[in-house]
């Protein structure tokens, strides 16, 4: 990153410079380029007009030479007396005066020409006879091409007096006509002789080998050209200096590259100034880059060093820049960032309320003992049996305020190394290395009867109930989740002992187990209805009529077999999946009665709910929806209700309860009497009966107290309007006795026990009701069976009945 920022930092700084500069460049050589050129296109027009006056005037010069020679008297002498050797040297001696290459005299009467010397007389005397006699009137006699250059020829007539001839004067031209028009023009010059696709170089005024690309056959005349040579680009311009079927042409030229020459330097010493600049650039925003990357680089550090938790280093940037700030800013937020990751820590291992570690603590914590190889390790489970009560009548915050009080207690049983955990509302856990069982036992002891002593908080003073569980290492496993979960089993076992103390039998895996199969087994079994009905008859004590039916539930597991409603309920309650089952025999049983009342229409049926039950918003509204759906009358359903059930939220409880009052379903408050309230306590309750538990009918008999609890039972839920039913009737005697006592209702074995739908219409049909009440003043002693032997049957089929069904329980 560092690297990077870097890099773009200084083609930040350099870009922007080189594309300015490379543009400045391009466009001052195209102007230059461009100015160069106009510059030679104009020099060049010049030169063409500098040549025709410098043509014109040594024309004239030679021409003027020529007349004064020709009208020089002693030259006329030799010319018209003298014989041809001396008329010969003669010429020869004026011409070179003159600076011609050659002279000649042509006789007016046609005798042959005389010339400078006979040699030259020989070779080229016809060319240029020829010549003369197709100009001989025009002044400036024109060019001749010679195999050694170009030469103008000059002549004039010689009178003595009259014309006897004419002097003929040649001047070389080549490379005099060059230099002249290179002196005058300043141009680079050239003598060009052009014969049809022919092109020769008579004269030029540069190097041999810079010769090529002068002239192009098809090149215009008297107008500038480009041409690109091997040697460079020029603009030239060509003037005819000879016409005719071999031309002569003087080419002028301008080197581009020679004019671009000044500019180059220039743009050398612009681009060595640029790259100058250029490499300050590059210093200094590489001195800045650095000076910005290292903070950031330390920034970059810390913010990794963060994302791995590390929150301890600080972060080591001086500067009082934006960086410092920045630095300081990232510095605070580590610090804040820290302090944040150690609350939510805290509150992740923590019971917000007590602030004790909870759960998940518990089990790292366990785990990490376990993992130093400690030899012992003692696990407590506390549970507070009757917490839910105790907040349900004193309030929740005073119940937290017991539960800070109550961990005090608890505490200060404990020996220094042993850890305290929250692990949920009623739950607590104690962690203790290397402590014996005998001290362990002591203090567990201590804190149940401390806390039995009751916990004061500022308006009330508790007696808590608490049933510790304990489990070790390495006796009970090795395994930290198992090792807990014994512990709980083992205060689950001391609950249902009534005991305050249990320690984790090996054996109760396998309970706990089947419990886990039940629970996990009980969805789908309400589903596929492997559950079942069984329906158990209720009677009219007074009259022996069959009025109604407790509904019951059955389950045959696959692998378990039969399965006691008394252990796969308090399953289903604490998995939640009791609702669903509630559901499932209000949906069964509703069918059934509906049947029933169809023979019998003022039977009505009682339906079991549970705890959980009555905290279901929804409950009432499919009690409705099921009446609906089978046609039944509300009060044709009593629902089943224990005091216990309604205790665990007794605010939520009561209203369902009213709404299902509101339907007009009949509320009946069953197994009374094995609760802790009184009925004084429960008949602000919405309910129309009272159903005496089977524990104080089983004993009518032989136990005095239960006879009179039963009895002012029955006085008082009378008194309240109640009506009143006993559960359990095994024998004749419990049924007069209870007919004597004024309850209305029974339901027992003796009378029938659950039986099959199938089988209940039968049975219903075959009941003949016998009327109690009546036979009361015989329902002496002699009717029990210790004085009249074994139960007289009171009609046949409930001895059927009675035969045919052994006793489950
Ligand atoms: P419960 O509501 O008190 O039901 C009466 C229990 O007493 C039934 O046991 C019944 O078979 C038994 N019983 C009836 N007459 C006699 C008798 O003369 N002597 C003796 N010793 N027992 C008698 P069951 O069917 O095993 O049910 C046990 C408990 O399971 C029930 O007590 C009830 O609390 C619960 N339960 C059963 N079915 C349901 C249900 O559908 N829903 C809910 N929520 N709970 C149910
Ligand atoms: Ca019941
Ligand atoms: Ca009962």
């Amino acid at each position: 990153m560092r690297q990077g920022f870097r890099y773009k930092l200084l083609a930040l700084a350099l870009l922007p410079i080189l594309v300015g500069l490379s543009g400045t460049f391009l466009i001052v050589t195209n102007l230059a380029k461009s100015e160069v050129k106009a510059n030679a296109h104009a020099e060049l027009k010049v030169g063409t007009n500098v040549v025709d006056q410098y043509l014109a005037s040594r024309a004239n010069d030679l021409t003027t030479k020529v007349e004064i020679l020709a009208s020089d008297y002693a030259i006329k002498e030799v010319l018209a007396y003298g014989d041809e050797a001396s008329l010969g040297s003669a010429l020869k001696n004026h011409g070179n005066r003159v600076g011609a290459k050659f002279a000649m005299f042509i006789y007016a009467d046609g005798s042959a020409p005389v010339f400078t010397d006979v040699e030259f007389g020989q070779r080229f005397g016809d060319s240029v006879t020829e010549l003369i006699d197709e100009n001989l009137d025009s002044q400036k006699l024109s060019a001749l091409i010679l195999n050694d250059g170009v030469y103008q020829i000059f002549g004039a007539p010689v009178n003595a007096p009259t014309v006897i001839g004419f002097l003929i004067l040649g001047f070389e031209a080549n490379d005099v006509i060059v230099e002249g028009v290179k002196t005058l023009a300043g141009l680079d010059t050239a003598l060009v002789q052009v014969d049809g696709g022919e092109i020769s170089i008579l004269s030029t005024t540069v190097e041999k080998n810079t010769q090529d690309g002068w002239v192009s056959p098809n090149a215009p005349i008297q107008q500038t050209f480009t041409t690109q040579t091997s040697v460079g680009e020029f603009i030239s311009l060509n003037t005819e200096f000879h016409s005719g079927d071999s031309r002569v042409l003087i080419a002028m030229r301008r080197s581009v590259d020679e004019a671009m020459q000044p500019y180059r330097e220039a743009r050398n010493t612009m681009i060595f100034f640029s790259l100058i600049v250029l490499a300050i650039v590059a210093g200094v925003a590489l001195w800045i880059a650095r000076s910005m990357a290292k903070p950031l680089h330390l920034l970059t550090l810390a913010a990794a060093r963060m994302s791995r938790g590390e929150y301890s280093s600080s972060i080591e940037v001086t500067s009082k820049d934006e960086f410092g700030i920045l630095a300081s800013a990232f510095q605070a937020m580590q610090i804040d960032i820290a302090e944040r990751e150690m609350e939510m820590q805290h509150q992740a291992y923590h019971d917000p309320l007590t602030d004790l570690p909870n759960r998940a603590h518990l089990a790292r914590s366990v785990r990490k003992i376990l993992d130093q190889q400690t030899p012992r390790l003692t696990l407590i489970c506390i549970r507070f049996s009757n917490m839910p009560k105790v907040v349900s009548s004193i309030g929740q915050s005073s119940g937290d305020a017991l539960l800070i009080q109550a961990i005090n207690k608890i505490q200060s049983q404990l020996k220094e190394d042993a850890l305290l955990f929250h692990t949920s509302t009623e739950e607590f856990f104690v962690l203790a290395e290397n402590a014996s069982e005998k001290n362990t036992e002591q203090s567990v002891s201590e804190i149940v009867r401390l806390l039995l002593n009751g916990v004061a908080t500022e308006h009330h003073n508790v007696l808590i109930s608490a049933n510790c569980g304990i489990s070790e290492f390495p006796k009970h496993g090795d395994n930290a989740e198992h090792l807990i979960r014994a512990a709980r089993i083992a205060a689950t076992d001391a609950l249902d002992q009534n005991v305050s103390v249990a320690h984790y039998q090996i054996s109760r895996e396998e309970q706990y187990e089947r419990q886990i199969r039940i629970i996990n087994d009980l969805p789908s079994a309400i589903a596929d209805s492997d559950l079942h009905l069984v329906y158990q008859p209720k009677i009219s004590i007074e009259t022996g009529e069959l009025t109604s039916a407790e509904a019951l539930v059955r389950w045959e597991h696959d692998e378990l077999g039969f399965l006691p409603p008394d252990e796969f309920i308090p399953a289903a309650e604490q998995a939640g999946t009791i609702t669903a089952l509630t559901k499932f025999v209000l949906q069964r049983s509703l069918i059934a009665l509906s049947k029933w009342r169809s023979e019998r229409p003022d039977f009505t049926l009682s339906i079991n709910l549970s705890t959980r039950d009555l905290l279901e918003a929804d409950l009432p509204k499919f009690v409705q929806n099921q009446l609906d759906a089978n046609g039944l009358p509300s009060d044709a359903v009593t629902l089943e209700i224990t005091e216990t059930s309604i205790l665990e939220n007794v605010e939520r409880s009561l209203k369902t309860l009213n709404r299902l009052r509101d339907i007009g379903v009949r509320i009946s408050i069953d197994d009374f009497g094995t609760g802790q309230s009184s009925l004084s306590q429960l008949h602000t309750l919405p309910a129309d009966e009272l159903k005496i538990d089977r524990s104080f009918v089983a004993n009518l008999e032989t136990d005095p107290a239960s006879e009179i609890l039963v009895q002012s039972t029955i006085e008082l839920a009378h008194r309240f309007g109640l009506l009143v039913v006993a559960e359990g009737i095994e024998d004749e005697y419990s049924l007069r006795r209870l007919a004597d006592l004024n309850c209305e209702f029974a339901q027992g074995y003796f009378i029938s026990k659950p039986i099959a739908q199938s089988t209940f219409t039968k049975w219903a049909r075959d009941y003949v009701p016998q009327g109690y009440r009546e036979q009361r003043n015989h329902a002496t002693r002699s009717f029990h069976p210790k004085d009249a032997g074994a139960p007289r049957p009171l009609h046949g089929v409930s001895l059927v009945q009675k035969a045919k069904t052994a006793p489950r329980k």
